[in-house]
Protein backbone atom coordinates (compact mmCIF):
# COMPACT_ATOMS: atom_id res chain seq x y z
CA UNK A 1 0.00 0.00 0.00
CA UNK A 2 3.13 2.69 -0.88
CA UNK A 3 1.55 6.29 -0.52
CA UNK A 4 3.59 8.58 -2.76
CA UNK A 5 3.74 11.39 -0.01
CA UNK A 6 3.48 11.12 3.98
CA UNK A 7 0.03 12.04 5.09
CA UNK A 8 0.18 14.77 8.04
CA UNK A 9 -0.69 14.92 11.37
CA UNK A 10 -4.46 16.48 11.27
CA UNK A 11 -5.42 15.67 7.44
CA UNK A 12 -8.49 18.07 6.67
CA UNK A 13 -8.52 16.95 2.83
CA UNK A 14 -11.17 14.96 1.89
CA UNK A 15 -10.30 10.92 1.32
CA UNK A 16 -12.23 9.63 -2.03
CA UNK A 17 -12.22 5.69 -2.79
CA UNK A 18 -12.68 4.44 -5.63
CA UNK A 19 -13.49 0.70 -6.55
CA UNK A 20 -11.95 -1.03 -9.58
CA UNK A 21 -9.60 2.49 -10.31
CA UNK A 22 -7.01 0.95 -12.52
CA UNK A 23 -8.60 1.19 -15.82
CA UNK A 24 -11.33 2.08 -18.14
CA UNK A 25 -14.36 4.47 -15.63
CA UNK A 26 -12.83 3.87 -12.68
CA UNK A 27 -9.12 5.23 -13.30
CA UNK A 28 -10.92 8.62 -15.12
CA UNK A 29 -12.91 8.96 -11.47
CA UNK A 30 -9.77 8.62 -10.07
CA UNK A 31 -8.05 11.35 -11.58
CA UNK A 32 -11.15 13.52 -11.68
CA UNK A 33 -11.22 13.54 -8.19
CA UNK A 34 -8.11 13.64 -7.74
CA UNK A 35 -7.67 17.13 -10.00
CA UNK A 36 -10.78 18.22 -7.92
CA UNK A 37 -8.78 18.19 -4.67
CA UNK A 38 -9.01 14.67 -3.05
CA UNK A 39 -6.83 12.47 -1.69
CA UNK A 40 -7.68 9.45 -3.79
CA UNK A 41 -7.70 5.79 -3.12
CA UNK A 42 -7.31 3.56 -5.93
CA UNK A 43 -8.34 -0.29 -6.22
CA UNK A 44 -8.12 -3.11 -8.29
CA UNK A 45 -8.78 -6.90 -7.86
CA UNK A 46 -4.84 -8.01 -9.63
CA UNK A 47 -3.04 -4.83 -11.71
CA UNK A 48 -0.77 -3.26 -8.38
CA UNK A 49 1.77 -2.34 -10.44
CA UNK A 50 -0.20 -0.19 -12.80
CA UNK A 51 -2.17 0.65 -9.45
CA UNK A 52 0.68 1.81 -7.71
CA UNK A 53 2.56 3.69 -10.77
CA UNK A 54 -1.06 5.83 -10.67
CA UNK A 55 -0.92 6.73 -6.92
CA UNK A 56 2.75 7.58 -7.87
CA UNK A 57 1.41 9.98 -10.24
CA UNK A 58 -1.59 11.76 -8.52
CA UNK A 59 -0.86 14.62 -6.17
CA UNK A 60 -1.68 12.75 -3.19
CA UNK A 61 -2.61 8.69 -3.78
CA UNK A 62 -2.33 5.09 -2.47
CA UNK A 63 -3.16 2.02 -4.53
CA UNK A 64 -5.11 -1.37 -2.24
CA UNK A 65 -5.08 -4.23 -4.38
CA UNK A 66 -8.18 -6.82 -3.47
CA UNK A 67 -10.49 -8.95 -4.27
CA UNK A 68 -14.43 -7.82 -4.11
CA UNK A 69 -15.35 -11.20 -4.88
CA UNK A 70 -14.31 -12.42 -1.19
CA UNK A 71 -16.01 -10.94 2.07
CA UNK A 72 -13.27 -11.11 3.83
CA UNK A 73 -11.05 -8.84 1.07
CA UNK A 74 -14.02 -6.43 1.19
CA UNK A 75 -13.64 -5.58 4.98
CA UNK A 76 -10.05 -5.58 4.30
CA UNK A 77 -9.80 -2.79 1.98
CA UNK A 78 -12.13 -0.84 3.73
CA UNK A 79 -9.78 -0.94 7.00
CA UNK A 80 -7.15 -0.22 5.35
CA UNK A 81 -8.50 2.41 3.13
CA UNK A 82 -9.23 4.37 6.68
CA UNK A 83 -6.15 3.66 8.22
CA UNK A 84 -4.20 5.64 5.61
CA UNK A 85 -5.69 8.77 6.30
CA UNK A 86 -8.05 7.99 8.65
CA UNK A 87 -10.86 9.58 7.03
CA UNK A 88 -13.54 8.53 4.13
CA UNK A 89 -15.56 11.03 2.74
CA UNK A 90 -16.73 8.81 -0.74
CA UNK A 91 -16.75 5.66 -1.80
CA UNK A 92 -17.44 4.96 -5.09
CA UNK A 93 -18.34 1.35 -6.37
CA UNK A 94 -17.01 1.65 -9.83
CA UNK A 95 -15.47 -2.17 -10.04
CA UNK A 96 -17.95 -4.83 -11.59
CA UNK A 97 -17.76 -7.58 -13.95
CA UNK A 98 -19.86 -8.46 -17.38
CA UNK A 99 -20.77 -11.34 -19.16
CA UNK A 100 -21.89 -11.47 -22.52
CA UNK A 101 -24.66 -13.96 -23.16
CA UNK A 102 -27.82 -13.83 -25.36
CA UNK A 103 -30.43 -13.24 -23.46
CA UNK A 104 -32.96 -15.94 -25.43
CA UNK A 105 -30.00 -18.11 -24.56
CA UNK A 106 -31.55 -19.09 -21.05
CA UNK A 107 -29.00 -22.00 -20.00
CA UNK A 108 -26.12 -20.33 -20.90
CA UNK A 109 -27.04 -17.80 -18.06
CA UNK A 110 -26.34 -21.15 -15.15
CA UNK A 111 -26.51 -20.58 -11.61
CA UNK A 112 -22.68 -20.18 -11.43
CA UNK A 113 -22.80 -17.26 -12.87
CA UNK A 114 -25.67 -15.26 -11.87
CA UNK A 115 -23.34 -16.01 -8.21
CA UNK A 116 -20.74 -14.46 -9.46
CA UNK A 117 -21.79 -11.23 -11.40
CA UNK A 118 -24.18 -11.22 -8.40
CA UNK A 119 -21.37 -11.35 -5.79
CA UNK A 120 -19.41 -8.62 -7.64
CA UNK A 121 -22.28 -6.61 -8.72
CA UNK A 122 -24.22 -6.24 -6.07
CA UNK A 123 -22.88 -8.06 -2.58
CA UNK A 124 -19.78 -6.61 -2.64
CA UNK A 125 -21.36 -2.75 -3.00
CA UNK A 126 -23.62 -3.27 -0.46
CA UNK A 127 -21.06 -4.83 2.06
CA UNK A 128 -18.52 -2.14 1.12
CA UNK A 129 -21.36 0.77 2.11
CA UNK A 130 -21.99 -1.11 5.06
CA UNK A 131 -18.01 -1.59 6.23
CA UNK A 132 -17.71 2.20 5.45
CA UNK A 133 -21.14 3.58 7.11
CA UNK A 134 -19.43 4.65 10.06
CA UNK A 135 -16.51 6.04 8.41
CA UNK A 136 -18.70 7.99 6.26
CA UNK A 137 -21.15 9.36 9.19
CA UNK A 138 -17.60 10.35 10.93
CA UNK A 139 -16.36 12.45 7.96
CA UNK A 140 -19.81 13.99 8.00
CA UNK A 141 -19.09 15.28 11.48
CA UNK A 142 -16.85 17.64 9.34
CA UNK A 143 -19.37 19.65 8.02
CA UNK A 144 -20.67 18.06 4.64
CA UNK A 145 -22.46 15.19 3.80
CA UNK A 146 -20.31 12.23 2.71
CA UNK A 147 -21.56 10.34 -0.42
CA UNK A 148 -21.67 7.05 -2.28
CA UNK A 149 -21.65 6.53 -6.14
CA UNK A 150 -22.74 3.40 -7.49
CA UNK A 151 -21.71 2.95 -11.53
CA UNK A 152 -24.45 1.03 -12.73
CA UNK A 153 -25.75 0.46 -16.30
CA UNK A 154 -28.17 1.30 -18.40
CA UNK A 155 -28.83 -1.93 -18.76
CA UNK A 156 -30.19 -1.55 -15.55
CA UNK A 157 -32.90 0.58 -15.92
CA UNK A 158 -34.03 -0.87 -20.00
CA UNK A 159 -34.16 -4.46 -20.63
CA UNK A 160 -30.88 -4.65 -22.31
CA UNK A 161 -27.49 -5.40 -21.84
CA UNK A 162 -24.43 -7.54 -22.52
CA UNK A 163 -26.53 -10.46 -20.09
CA UNK A 164 -29.84 -10.82 -18.50
CA UNK A 165 -27.47 -11.72 -14.91
CA UNK A 166 -25.64 -8.37 -15.85
CA UNK A 167 -28.81 -6.54 -16.75
CA UNK A 168 -30.59 -7.65 -13.43
CA UNK A 169 -27.59 -7.05 -10.89
CA UNK A 170 -27.59 -3.51 -11.97
CA UNK A 171 -31.01 -3.22 -11.45
CA UNK A 172 -30.99 -4.76 -8.32
CA UNK A 173 -27.60 -1.86 -7.74
CA UNK A 174 -29.82 0.81 -8.85
CA UNK A 175 -32.42 -0.28 -6.04
CA UNK A 176 -30.31 -0.83 -3.77
CA UNK A 177 -28.88 2.74 -4.58
CA UNK A 178 -32.65 4.32 -3.73
CA UNK A 179 -33.25 1.88 -0.83
CA UNK A 180 -29.52 3.14 1.15
CA UNK A 181 -30.65 6.85 0.16
CA UNK A 182 -33.34 7.00 1.92
CA UNK A 183 -31.30 4.63 4.96
CA UNK A 184 -28.34 6.84 5.46
CA UNK A 185 -30.13 10.47 4.89
CA UNK A 186 -28.68 12.86 5.69
CA UNK A 187 -25.27 12.30 6.63
CA UNK A 188 -24.93 10.26 3.35
CA UNK A 189 -26.02 10.62 0.38
CA UNK A 190 -26.17 8.09 -2.16
CA UNK A 191 -26.40 7.77 -5.93
CA UNK A 192 -26.15 6.32 -9.17
CA UNK A 193 -24.67 6.73 -12.49
CA UNK A 194 -25.96 4.26 -15.61
CA UNK A 195 -23.97 4.87 -18.43
CA UNK A 196 -24.89 3.83 -21.81
CA UNK A 197 -22.17 2.30 -23.72
CA UNK A 198 -18.37 3.92 -22.63
CA UNK A 199 -15.29 3.25 -24.30
CA UNK A 200 -13.05 1.16 -22.44
CA UNK A 201 -10.66 -1.89 -23.13
CA UNK A 202 -13.70 -3.73 -21.90
CA UNK A 203 -15.95 -2.48 -25.15
CA UNK A 204 -13.15 -2.06 -27.67
CA UNK A 205 -14.90 -5.17 -29.73
CA UNK A 206 -18.13 -3.92 -29.41
CA UNK A 207 -18.35 -2.88 -33.02
CA UNK A 208 -22.00 -3.04 -33.38
CA UNK A 209 -22.67 -1.34 -29.95
CA UNK A 210 -20.54 1.71 -31.39
CA UNK A 211 -22.25 1.77 -34.50
CA UNK A 212 -25.76 1.48 -32.91
CA UNK A 213 -24.76 4.67 -30.23
CA UNK A 214 -23.10 6.79 -33.80
CA UNK A 215 -25.89 6.45 -35.45
CA UNK A 216 -28.97 6.31 -33.04
CA UNK A 217 -28.02 8.38 -29.57
CA UNK A 218 -28.32 11.86 -29.89
CA UNK A 219 -25.17 12.75 -28.95
CA UNK A 220 -24.21 10.66 -32.00
CA UNK A 221 -21.18 8.57 -29.78
CA UNK A 222 -20.43 6.32 -26.98
CA UNK A 223 -19.30 8.50 -23.65
CA UNK A 224 -15.58 8.87 -22.92
CA UNK A 225 -14.78 7.73 -19.29
CA UNK A 226 -14.04 11.13 -18.89
CA UNK A 227 -17.85 12.28 -19.30
CA UNK A 228 -18.91 9.46 -17.01
CA UNK A 229 -16.34 11.08 -14.65
CA UNK A 230 -17.45 14.28 -14.80
CA UNK A 231 -21.20 13.35 -13.84
CA UNK A 232 -19.52 11.33 -10.82
CA UNK A 233 -17.64 14.97 -9.48
CA UNK A 234 -21.00 16.78 -9.98
CA UNK A 235 -22.89 14.18 -7.71
CA UNK A 236 -20.15 14.28 -5.36
CA UNK A 237 -20.10 18.15 -5.50
CA UNK A 238 -23.34 18.40 -4.81
CA UNK A 239 -24.83 18.65 -1.01
CA UNK A 240 -28.17 17.84 -1.54
CA UNK A 241 -28.92 15.44 -4.29
CA UNK A 242 -29.27 12.00 -2.96
CA UNK A 243 -31.21 8.47 -4.31
CA UNK A 244 -30.70 9.56 -7.81
CA UNK A 245 -29.83 7.24 -10.63
CA UNK A 246 -28.59 9.09 -13.47
CA UNK A 247 -28.96 7.91 -17.06
CA UNK A 248 -25.87 8.51 -19.01
CA UNK A 249 -26.37 7.19 -22.32
CA UNK A 250 -26.15 10.04 -24.64
CA UNK A 251 -29.85 10.42 -25.23
CA UNK A 252 -30.30 6.93 -26.48
CA UNK A 253 -33.41 5.77 -24.31
CA UNK A 254 -35.05 8.62 -26.57
CA UNK A 255 -35.24 6.91 -29.60
P1 LIG B 1 -12.98 -2.31 -16.61
O1 LIG B 1 -12.97 -3.77 -16.88
O2 LIG B 1 -11.99 -1.41 -17.26
O3 LIG B 1 -12.92 -2.04 -15.03
C1 LIG B 1 -13.51 -2.90 -14.12
C2 LIG B 1 -12.74 -2.80 -12.82
O4 LIG B 1 -13.41 -3.65 -11.88
C3 LIG B 1 -11.28 -3.27 -12.90
O5 LIG B 1 -10.44 -2.33 -12.28
C4 LIG B 1 -11.26 -4.58 -12.09
O6 LIG B 1 -10.07 -4.73 -11.33
C5 LIG B 1 -12.44 -4.36 -11.15
N1 LIG B 1 -12.97 -5.65 -10.72
C6 LIG B 1 -13.66 -6.57 -11.43
N2 LIG B 1 -13.88 -7.66 -10.67
C7 LIG B 1 -13.33 -7.41 -9.46
C8 LIG B 1 -13.18 -8.15 -8.25
N3 LIG B 1 -13.65 -9.41 -8.11
N4 LIG B 1 -12.53 -7.58 -7.23
C9 LIG B 1 -12.03 -6.35 -7.34
N5 LIG B 1 -12.12 -5.59 -8.45
C10 LIG B 1 -12.75 -6.13 -9.49
O7 LIG B 1 -14.48 -1.87 -16.97
P2 LIG B 1 -15.21 -0.47 -17.15
O8 LIG B 1 -15.83 -0.51 -18.49
O9 LIG B 1 -14.37 0.70 -16.77
O10 LIG B 1 -16.41 -0.65 -16.08
C11 LIG B 1 -16.48 0.02 -14.85
C12 LIG B 1 -17.91 -0.06 -14.33
O11 LIG B 1 -18.79 0.58 -15.26
C13 LIG B 1 -18.45 -1.48 -14.16
O12 LIG B 1 -19.24 -1.55 -12.99
C14 LIG B 1 -19.32 -1.68 -15.40
O13 LIG B 1 -20.34 -2.62 -15.19
C15 LIG B 1 -19.87 -0.27 -15.58
N6 LIG B 1 -20.33 0.03 -16.94
C16 LIG B 1 -19.47 0.03 -18.00
C17 LIG B 1 -19.95 0.35 -19.27
C18 LIG B 1 -19.06 0.38 -20.48
O14 LIG B 1 -19.59 0.56 -21.60
N7 LIG B 1 -17.75 0.27 -20.36
C19 LIG B 1 -21.30 0.67 -19.44
C20 LIG B 1 -22.15 0.65 -18.34
C21 LIG B 1 -21.64 0.35 -17.09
Amino acid sequence: MPLNQAAPQAFTQRVALITGSTSGIGAAIARRLAADGFAVILHSRSSADVGNSMAAELPLAAYIQADLAQESERVRLIEQAVAIWGRLDVLVNNAGISRIIAHDDLAAATSAVWQELNEVNVVAPFHLVAQAEPHLRAAAAHGRSACVVNISSHAGVRPKGASIPYAAGKAALNHMTKLLALSLAPAIRVNAVAPGLVDTPLTATWTKAQALWQERAPMQRAAQPEDIAHIVAMLVDSHYLTGEILLADGGLNLT
